[in-house]
């Protein structure tokens, strides 16, 4: 399964068209999480970090890291839930809880400022 090199996300199988010439495989989702990772490149390479580091900011660090937590929160809640017997209202409930954690982390592309 191939992900864009960028933002991680699942590349339709299949090779990527035109634009980068017959039997080269795609490796971005778009034109502009391309442009990123060559941004992000350039930015490496006047900084002397390897090909493993990135500089991210703080912030996006930080909200990334409350994303996370309230995840593993809701994702502990729900365990607790299902140890007891649940009616199908807390089931429900407890389903709803668990979405509402993820649901952000499922929109969100680090290092792609909108
Ligand atoms: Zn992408």
């Amino acid at each position: 399964m191939r992900r864009c090199r960028w933002c991680r996300i699942v590349l339709a199988p299949g090779r990527s068209g035109r634009r980068q010439g017959p039997g080269r495989p795609r490796e971005f989702c778009s034109q502009r999480c391309r442009q990123w990772d060559w941004v992000s490149r350039q930015r490496a390479r006047e900084l002397a970090l390897s090909d493993g580091e990135l500089v991210m900011a703080r912030g996006e660090l930080d909200s990334l890291h409350d994303d996370l937590y309230v995840l593993s929160c809701a994702v502990a809640d729900a365990q607790r839930d299902l140890e007891d017997e649940m009616t199908l209202d807390e089931c429900l409930r407890s389903l709803r809880w668990l979405l509402e954690a993820a649901e952000p982390l499922t929109v969100r592309r680090l290092g792609t400022p909108a």
